[in-house]
C-alpha cells in the first residue's frame, strides 16, 4: 500500500465513485461529508421522510442507459436493478384555473427514463458499502484549505468538536464548484480566472423543490392516466408517477414558483396548494395522502449558494481550465458541475470524478496504475 493520501471532500455520488476508484487502486483516502448522511443531493426518504432504503426521491430520480454510459456501466457494475418511469395511459395539461385540465394521448418515452429500485439511494448505499470502515466520515465539514511544502493542510470542522488539520498530498473537492468558492477559506486565494469560473457555475437544481403526494394505491392508473401532468397554473409545473417499484404509490411534482416566492409563501400553503391542485387534476381521491413530502433545495446550504437562488441557470462544458496556478496539481474539481459530458447530471457526476482519479493516477489506466503501485 501507497503511503500516497488523498483527501476527497463531499460524500455525494462524486465523491463516493472518486474513493471507489482510489480504494480499488489501493490508495489511501479519507472522505469528508458535511452532511450526517452521504449521497448529497441524492436523497431517498420514506413517507415519514426519514432516509430509506426503499422509498421516495426527493432528489434525482432519473437516469438515461443509452445516453449515459458512465453512470449505466457503474449501475451494471454495482448489479443495481433499474426499472422503467411509469408513463402508460393519458397525460393532463392544465392551461388556466377556469377550465378543466385536458386530456391527452400519452406517448412512449423516447429515450426512456430509468428508476433504480429502492430510489436513487440504492447507488450510494451500495458504493459505501464496499469502502473501507474509518475512511468515511460524516457530519465533518472541511472549512480551510492552505497550501505547505508538505501538501495541503484540510482543515476539517465537526459538530462540539475542535477543528482538526490533516495534511494531504492531494484534495478532490467532489462538490459544486459555487460552493468550492463560497464556503471554504483558501490560503493562497484560487487563481482569479478559475474562482470566476467556480462562482458562475450553476449548481444544477439548486433553486428547485419536488413535492410528493402518497397515496394507499396508484389510483390515477385506473382511470387510464399515467400520472404525467402539466400545468401553467401551478403551484405543481410538472407532475410525473413516483410509484416505487415495490408498489408504494405516489405522485411527484416540482414546484413551478421561485425559490424566493416559496419562502414567502410558506410550507402550509405550498402543500396545501398543491394537493388542491392534484385534486383538480386527478380527481377526489387525491384528496387523501397518507403522506406529503417537500424538499426545497434552495433552502440547504450544502446545496444552493444565494447565486443559485437568484438565478436558474445549467452549467455547461466551458473547457476553461478548474484549477490553474499554486492549487493545480494539489487540487482536483470532481464534482457533476464539473463533467466535460453531461455537467449537473448524476451521469456528470461519475464522469467527472472518474477523469479526476485518472488524472490523478497520472493518465495511467487505473489497472495499469494498480498493478504498478502493487510491484
Ligand atoms: C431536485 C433534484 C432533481 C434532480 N434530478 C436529477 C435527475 O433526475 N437525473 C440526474 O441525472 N440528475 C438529477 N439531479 C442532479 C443530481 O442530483 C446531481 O448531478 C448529483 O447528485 C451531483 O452529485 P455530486 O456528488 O457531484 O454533488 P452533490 O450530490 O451535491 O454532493 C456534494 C457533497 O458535498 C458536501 N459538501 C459540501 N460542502 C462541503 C464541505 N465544506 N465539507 C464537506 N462536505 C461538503 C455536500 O453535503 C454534498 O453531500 C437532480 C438534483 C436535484 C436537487
Amino acid at each position: 500500500m501507497t503511503t500516497t493520501r488523498v483527501a476527497i471532500i463531499g460524500g455525494g455520488l462524486a465523491g463516493l465513485n472518486a474513493a471507489r476508484l482510489l480504494h480499488r487502486a489501493g490508495i489511501s483516502f479519507q472522505l469528508f461529508e458535511a452532511r450526517d448522511r452521504l449521497g448529497g443531493r441524492i436523497l431517498t426518504v420514506d413517507e415519514a421522510g426519514s432516509p430509506a432504503e426503499d422509498g421516495f426521491d426527493l432528489g434525482p430520480s432519473w437516469f438515461w442507459p443509452e445516453m449515459q454510459p458512465a453512470l449505466n456501466n457503474l449501475v451494471t457494475e454495482l448489479g443495481l436493478p433499474a426499472f422503467a418511469q411509469y408513463s402508460n395511459g393519458d397525460t393532463l395539461f392544465e392551461r388556466t384555473a377556469r377550465d378543466e385540465p385536458r386530456r391527452l394521448p400519452g406517448m412512449a418515452q423516447q429515450p426512456q427514463s430509468m428508476r433504480l429500485a429502492g430510489g436513487s439511494a440504492a447507488v450510494i448505499r451500495t458504493l459505501a458499502s464496499g469502502l473501507p470502515d474509518g475512511a468515511l466520515n460524516t457530519g465533518a465539514s472541511v472549512t480551510r484549505l492552505r497550501l505547505t511544502d508538505l501538501g495541503v493542510d484540510v482543515t476539517v470542522e465537526k459538530s462540539g468538536q475542535r477543528p482538526e488539520r490533516i495534511i494531504f498530498s492531494q484534495v478532490v473537492a467532489a462538490m459544486p464548484p459555487r460552493l468550492l468558492a463560497t464556503v471554504i477559506r483558501w490560503d493562497p486565494a484560487p487563481d482569479p480566472a478559475p474562482l470566476d469560473l467556480w462562482h458562475g457555475t450553476p449548481t444544477w437544481m439548486a433553486p428547485h423543490a419536488k413535492f410528493f403526494a402518497v397515496y394507499d394505491r396508484p389510483f390515477w392508473r385506473d382511470a387510464g392516466l399515467s400520472g404525467t401532468a402539466q400545468s401553467m397554473v401551478g403551484p405543481l409545473a410538472e407532475i410525473h408517477d413516483a410509484t416505487t417499484a415495490s408498489g408504494k404509490a405516489a405522485l411527484f411534482g416540482f414546484v413551478g414558483i421561485p425559490a424566493a416566492q416559496r419562502k414567502s409563501i410558506g410550507r402550509n400553503i405550498l402543500i396545501r396548494g398543491a394537493v388542491q391542485q392534484l385534486i383538480r387534476m386527478f380527481g377526489p381521491e387525491a384528496s387523501l395522502p397518507r403522506a406529503t413530502l417537500l424538499k426545497d433545495w434552495a433552502d440547504d446550504r450544502l446545496t444552493a449558494t444565494s447565486a443559485d437562488i437568484a438565478t436558474n441557470g445549467h452549467p455547461s462544458a466551458s473547457g476553461a481550465e478548474w484549477i490553474t496556478g499554486a492549487w493545480a496539481g494539489r487540487l482536483l474539481l470532481a464534482g457533476s458541475e464539473t463533467s466535460e459530458t453531461d455537467p449537473g447530471y448524476l451521469n456528470g457526476a461519475v464522469e467527472a470524478s472518474t477523469r479526476a482519479i485518472q488524472a490523478f493516477c497520472g493518465h495511467a489506466s487505473l489497472r495499469v496504475a494498480n498493478k504498478l503501485r502493487r510491484l
